[in-house]
């Protein structure tokens, strides 16, 4: 067991605190009525338990947290945080732990000849080729990537309780003994589950989706597991934890807290973990840090070397979040680094068009629309105007929940690039979205004037300026000369906006004077993207729509190169979508639901369960999902399957058919944007709901209520953790999707919000949304580094300079 210097609940309870309240940049906000009012507390319950001496030297007489700056709060929370922690010195065994940091550095043998942290990790003993190609699997090729391989979390062996003992909703580490186990139905999918006991009593534990477990848990095997205790029909029950199998009575780990890595077929804990321990104290070591010390010391961050070894191995938890806050910080700082620098660069770059903003023709626009602009309507589009009447080139993101009216905003830019002779192009991520803002473009067009068809993908509108206004859609399934007639046109400046996918435009269209370029469904959209595209000869103004609530750091992190605008209202009038979370005995009538919608005409969405492991699983399940539900439940009515193992081209077929009304449920996996508009599908019924962020789950739930029916969203989840039942009652009763975001970021890491990988940036495994402090930090520090060397020709900043592009050459290739 720890000792420390303090103990006891209302310890950890203050422990947490300066946690949470690090996270949220000591803005003391973490306490309802403030952090003073909590310490009082705590000093009368340290002294009833005999801790007064100690809690004296956290807040001595007069301390007032409320009446410090932010950084005296930190270093005051550090103080404390150290107070509480440190080990007394008269136990020897901590005694001897606490002694051995810092790390003395142990002189590293020189590399055996030949080894780089790029060799591949069959370069490392005991990883043959077939081990190599399960890492690589996890995206684990290289010594460097094995050392950037971190744990998922620690198995806390200092936090061991006994059955009778386990609290409900904490992490705790059991060990016991495996009296029986099996596989289970979990909710209409195979899973394990295992009774283990030990002399105080037994409790049960449940994998789902992990049917396989039930064979390498023989009875009377000694297991150990790590994770929160739920409680299921009035019975604690540990949910899906981490587990081990003790080969002996004894404890396996002289550490306390013990690397849980990301696992695959064919690797198990105990191998990954020796392996990762060869390679890290191998070559940590001999990490050069790549931030100048400068940065180190005025962040108060951790040498890399230690900070790599720490994560994977720490002596504490205090050490490894202190690892944790180094590795993150630089994940934040490499990013901002190329943020940073792209931002001058455009700034630089030789001038757009500057528009004159026509009046006349806004008010046109707005007379001729059935509705007024909201507030926040008008608000983006003078922001926006504005840009666009300088000569310096407009980067903009427009961010508005689903139905907002983003599109209409774009709409009345794209007329001014028109009115001022320029050309403008909207970029959708697939066919059927640009199709969608053809049409939505087109009929708000047709109310301000005439509209002469030429073809179906060309219109013009004779009373519309340049006088006439011409729009095209240039899609991949248009034949050859009519793509061909488009493109001539576009060079020759006979077509005023093209309407199109990102990859078709980018790739086969010349224009004659680019002056806009409208951007959706950004987050397939990376900063490199948005570089290229001004490098493409014109340097257009570029406006960037996201329908993803973002919150601040995520919008610092992905669009740091851009301004923001927000729409943050609806139109007035919308029919709420009514959300409703079902108990696992209520399937059946949720199918009859969807029946009984489809019976009156209507279509509904299925969306399958998140499974983390792979895309490839993800798309076996969803088959498996299609094929229960086409032949079991639905045998009447016409399905229809996507997943993210289709061709684009099958998924655009799929997803036209639904359109087109013939299909009736869409099942799908949840790596597949839904993004489409189907007015007539009133019903979004989501699997394993407790699964999904509340981003997530709102961005689903956005795909129905698009028409004039009313529509339903139905959370189906088959044992919820406790997280998760709070997710599915937050998610039940809030319709704000920014709300939705910020709660987002309190319950999950920026992994769930949207994949780094799709956004062509780098990955980011240990910083979180949560953030906000760091990135602020590692922003003004990035900026102030710029500004000394923009280049970063010093010499002293030649490994920086190496590191940043590294990580952003990775960063687009995933883009
Ligand atoms: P977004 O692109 O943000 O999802 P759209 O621009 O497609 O939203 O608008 C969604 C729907 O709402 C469209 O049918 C549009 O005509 C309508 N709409 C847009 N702005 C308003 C408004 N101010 N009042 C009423 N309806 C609006
Ligand atoms: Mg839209």
């Amino acid at each position: 067991m720890r000792t420390t210097a303090a103990s006891g609940p209302h310890v950890e309870a203050l422990l947490k605190i300066l946690e949470l309240e690090r996270s949220k940049g000591y803005g003391d906000v973490v306490v309802v009525g403030g952090l003073d009012r909590y310490l009082q507390n705590y000093l009368k319950k340290a002294r009833d338990t005999g801790g007064s001496s100690s809690a004296s030297r956290i807040c001595p007489p007069d301390f007032r947290y409320a009446a410090l700056a932010k950084e005296q709060r930190r270093q005051w929370a550090e103080k404390t945080r150290r107070l509480l922690t440190e080990r007394p010195s008269d136990k020897p065994s901590s005694a001897k732990k606490s002694s051995a940091r810092p790390v003395p550095v142990k002189q590293a043998p020189p590399p055996p000849p030949g080894m780089t942290l790029d060799s591949p990790i069959t370069a490392v003993k005991g990883i043959g080729p077939s081990m190599a190609s399960r890492f690589a699997k996890l995206g684990v090729r290289t010594i460097r990537e094995m050392l950037y391989f971190f744990p998922r979390r620690h198995m806390d062996y200092g936090n061991q309780r006994r059955i009778s003992e386990l609290d409900v909703g904490l992490e705790q580490t059991l060990v016991a003994t495996v009296w029986e186990a099996r596989q289970v139905n979990l909710g209409g999918r195979l899973g394990t589950e295992a009774i283990v006991g030990d002399e105080t009593g037994n409790v049960r534990a449940v994998w789902f989706n992990q049917p396989y477990l039930a064979q390498r848990f023989r009875t009377n095997a000694r297991l150990v597991l790590f994770g929160k205790v739920g409680v299921y029909k009035g019975k604690k029950v540990f949910e899906s934890p981490e587990w081990e199998l003790l080969e002996s009575e004894a404890l396996p780990h002289a550490d306390m807290l013990v690397p849980v890595y990301p696992l695959t077929e064919g690797l198990y804990p105990r191998s990954v973990r020796r392996l990762a321990k060869a390679v890290v104290s191998g070559w940590a070591p001999r990490l050069g840090d790549h931030l100048p010390g400068e940065v180190r010391n005025r962040c108060a961050l951790m040498p890399l070397s230690e900070a790599i070894q720490q994560a994977h191995f720490p002596d504490s938890s205090e050490s490894r979040n202190e690892a944790r806050r180094r590795l993150a910080f630089d994940e934040l700082f490499l990013i901002q680094m190329g943020v940073a620098a792209r931002k001058l660069e455009w700034q630089e770059t030789q001038a757009s068009a500057a528009f004159r903003i026509d009046d006349d023709l806004l008010r046109r626009f707005g007379h001729g629309l059935p509705f007024s602009f909201t507030p926040a309507q008008e608000r983006a589009l003078k922001e926006i105007l504005t840009d666009v009447s300088q000569t310096r080139p407009m980067s903009r993101l427009l961010e508005g929940d689903v139905g907002s009216g983003k599109t209409v905003v774009a709409t009345a830019a794209l007329m001014m690039a028109a009115a001022n002779g320029c050309q403008g192009v909207l970029m959708a991520p697939t066919e059927i979205l640009a199709e969608q803002h053809f049409n939505t473009i087109s009929t708000i067009l047709s109310r301000l004037g005439l509209c002469e068809e030429e073809s179906g993908l060309l219109l013009r509108f004779p009373s519309l300026p340049p006088y006439p206004f011409v729009m095209a859609l240039l899609t991949g399934s248009l034949k050859a000369g009519a793509k061909r007639k488009i493109q001539k046109q576009a060079v020759e400046g006979g077509v005023h906006l093209v309407i199109g996918t990102h990859a078709l435009i980018q790739k086969s269209v010349e224009f004659r004077k680019l002056g806009l370029v409208v951007v959706d469904e950004q987050h397939r959209f990376g900063v490199l993207q948005r570089s290229a595209l001004r490098q493409k000869g014109a340097n257009p103004h570029v406006l960037v729509m996201t329908a993803t609530p973002i919150p601040r750091t995520l919008a610092l992190t992905l669009y740091g190169d851009l301004d923001l605008s927000v729409i943050d209202e609806l139109p007035p009038g919308r029919v709420a979508i009514e959300t409703k979370w079902l108990e696992p005995a209520q399937r059946q009538a949720a199918y009859n639901f969807v029946r009984r919608k489809i019976g009156e005409g209507r279509q509904a969405f299925v969306v399958c369960p998140l499974i983390e492991e792979s895309e490839s699983i993800e798309a076996k399940a969803a088959v498996a999902e299609y094929k229960r539900l086409s032949e079991e439940i639905f045998p009447d009515l016409r399905l229809g399957l996507l997943h993210g193992r289709m061709s684009s081209a099958d998924k655009e077929s799929v997803m036209r058919s639904f359109k087109d009304r013939q299909l009736d449920i869409l099942v799908s996996t949840p790596v597949v944007e839904v993004g489409i508009d189907v007015p007539n599908a009133v019903v979004m019924l989501i699997e394993g709901a407790d699964r999904f962020g509340l981003s997530q789950l709102h961005q689903f739930r956005g795909r129905v209520g698009r028409g004039e029916h009313k529509s339903y969203c139905l959370l189906l989840a088959e044992s919820p953790s406790f997280e998760g039942r709070e997710r599915l009652k937050i998610i039940e009763r809030t319709r704000d999707g920014f709300l939705l975001a910020e709660e987002d970021l309190w319950l999950r890491g920026p992994g769930e919000f949207f994949g780094t990988q799709q956004s062509g940036l780098p990955d980011l495994r240990m910083a979180r949304l949560s953030d906000v402090a760091l990135l602020e930090i590692a922003r003004a520090e990035a900026i102030r580094l710029l500004a000394s060397d923009r280049g970063l020709k010093r010499p002293e900043h030649r490994l920086l300079a190496k590191e940043v592009a590294r990580v952003w050459r990775a960063g687009g290739e995933a883009g």
